[in-house]
C-alpha cells in the first residue's frame, strides 16, 4: 500500500496560496503552526501583532482540544466514550458546531453525517492503521451511523449518543468553524486585510491594498502536490475544497480516500475528484464541500443553487469542470489539462 503523508500534502497546499499572495507590499510576517491535524497559516496585513497571532492560534488549539475525535479527553472523545451510556457535559462551542453538522446532515439527506466516526475508525485512512475492512465489518458499523441518534440538551449543554458504539467525527466541519473564529478575532482587532489558511480551508478578509480582490489558487485535485488548476478572485470570502487528493491510500491500483458513504460504507465514488465551495461562512463551506462531494454533481449542484451566496466548482475524474451558475464569474482555469465541461453553459 502506498501512503501519501497528509501533512506533507497539506504543507504544500498552504504554499499554493502563499505563493499567490507574495509580492504584496506592507505584508507582515505570517505565522504557521501544526494544529487541527494540519498546517494552519495566518497572514495579517497591516496592524497585525504577535499578540493577535497568539490569540488566534490559542483559539485554534482550544477548538482542537474540544472537537478532535482522536483526543480521548476532548468533548468529542468523551461523548464517544460514553455512547449508549450517558449524556456528557460539553462546551457550548461544541454544541454550536454539532448543531450545524446536524443541519447539513438533514440538508444532504444523510450524505454528510457527523456520526460517521465508526467508519472513519474502521478504514483508518491517513493513519498507521489504514486498511480495506472486510464486508462484514462494514455491515456491522453501518447501523451505528445515523445523525438522528444524537441527543442534544441545549439547556443542560450535554450530548448523548443513544447507541453503544456510535462515534462523532467533526473532521469535515471543525476547520471551517475554526476559520470563522480566526476571522472573528481578526476583525475584533480592527485588522481589515488577512489570509487564513487552515490546511487548504481558506478565508480571505478584505481585499488587496489597491482594492482589487485577492487571487486564490484552487487545489489541483489530480496532482495532490499543491499545484493549483485555477484562480479565484475573492474578497471577504471563504474557499474550501474537499477531494480525493487529501487523505488516501492505494491498493491494487485503486485509490481509497477519506470521504465515506454512510449508506454503503465505502469511499464515495461519484466520478468526482473534488468540490470547491466559495461562500461567506467557512463552517458552512466546509460542511458543504464534503456534502456535495458525497452527493455528487446532480444532487449537489441543485443543493448549492438553492443556497444564497454559495458557488460550487466540481472537478470530474476526466478533468472536466462544472460549476454553479455564478461559479465562473470570478474563477478562471489556468491549467490546460482542465476544461469547462461541454454541458456547463
Ligand atoms: P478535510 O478535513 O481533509 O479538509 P473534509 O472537510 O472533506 O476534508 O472532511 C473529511 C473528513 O470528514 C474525513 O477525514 C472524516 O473525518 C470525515 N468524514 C468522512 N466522511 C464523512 C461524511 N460522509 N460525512 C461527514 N464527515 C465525513
Ligand atoms: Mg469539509
Amino acid at each position: 500500500m502506498r501512503r501519501i503523508r497528509p501533512v506533507v500534502t497539506r504543507a504544500l497546499q498552504c504554499l499554493i496560496v502563499l505563493i499567490l499572495f507574495t509580492g504584496c507590499p506592507g505584508q507582515a510576517p505570517s505565522r504557521s503552526e501544526f494544529v487541527l491535524g494540519t498546517v494552519c497559516s495566518v497572514n495579517l496585513y497591516e496592524g497585525g501583532s504577535q499578540k493577535v497571532y497568539q490569540t488566534i492560534f490559542d483559539r485554534l488549539r482550544e477548538i482542537e482540544n474540544l472537537m478532535s475525535a482522536s483526543l480521548e479527553d476532548s468533548d468529542i472523545g468523551r461523548v464517544n466514550n460514553a455512547a449508549g451510556i450517558e449524556a456528557v457535559a460539553v462546551h457550548p462551542d461544541t454544541i454550536t458546531v454539532l448543531k450545524r453538522a446536524i443541519y447539513f446532515a438533514e440538508l444532504s439527506g444523510g450524505a454528510f453525517d457527523p456520526t460517521v466516526g465508526p467508519l472513519v475508525k474502521l478504514w483508518g485512512i491517513g493513519t498507521d492503521a489504514e486498511r480495506i475492512p472486510r464486508e462484514e465489518e462494514i455491515a456491522a458499523v453501518l447501523p451505528l451511523i445515523n445523525w438522528r441518534d444524537i441527543g442534544i440538551d441545549e439547556d443542560a449543554c450535554t450530548v448523548f449518543l443513544t447507541q453503544p458504539g456510535m462515534r462523532l467525527d467533526l473532521g469535515a466541519i471543525a476547520k471551517g468553524y475554526a476559520a470563522d473564529e480566526a476571522a472573528r478575532i481578526i476583525k475584533a482587532a480592527h485588522i481589515k486585510r488577512a489570509l487564513i489558511d487552515l490546511g487548504g480551508n481558506i478565508l480571505v478578509l478584505g481585499a488587496k491594498r489597491d482594492g482589487t480582490p485577492w487571487r486564490v489558487g484552487i487545489q489541483n485535485p489530480a496532482e495532490g502536490r499543491g499545484a493549483y488548476f485555477g484562480i479565484a478572485e475573492a474578497a471577504d470570502k471563504t474557499l474550501v475544497t474537499s477531494g480525493v487528493y487529501e487523505r488516501f491510500f492505494e491498493s491494487g491500483g485503486k485509490r481509497y480516500h477519506h470521504i465515506l458513504s454512510p449508506r454503503d460504507g465505502y469511499p464515495v465514488d461519484r466520478g468526482l475528484l473534488s468540490v470547491t465551495i466559495i461562500g461567506d461562512s467557512s463552517i458552512d463551506a466546509d460542511a458543504l464541500s464534503t456534502s456535495l462531494f458525497a452527493l455528487g454533481y446532480e444532487a449537489g449542484s441543485v443543493l448549492a443553487e438553492s443556497l444564497a451566496n454559495t458557488e460550487a466548482i466540481f472537478v470530474f475524474t476526466d478533468l472536466s469542470v462544472r460549476g454553479t451558475s455564478g461559479a465562473f464569474g470570478n474563477f478562471t482555469i489556468t491549467d490546460d489539462s482542465f476544461s469547462i465541461h461541454a454541458d456547463a453553459y
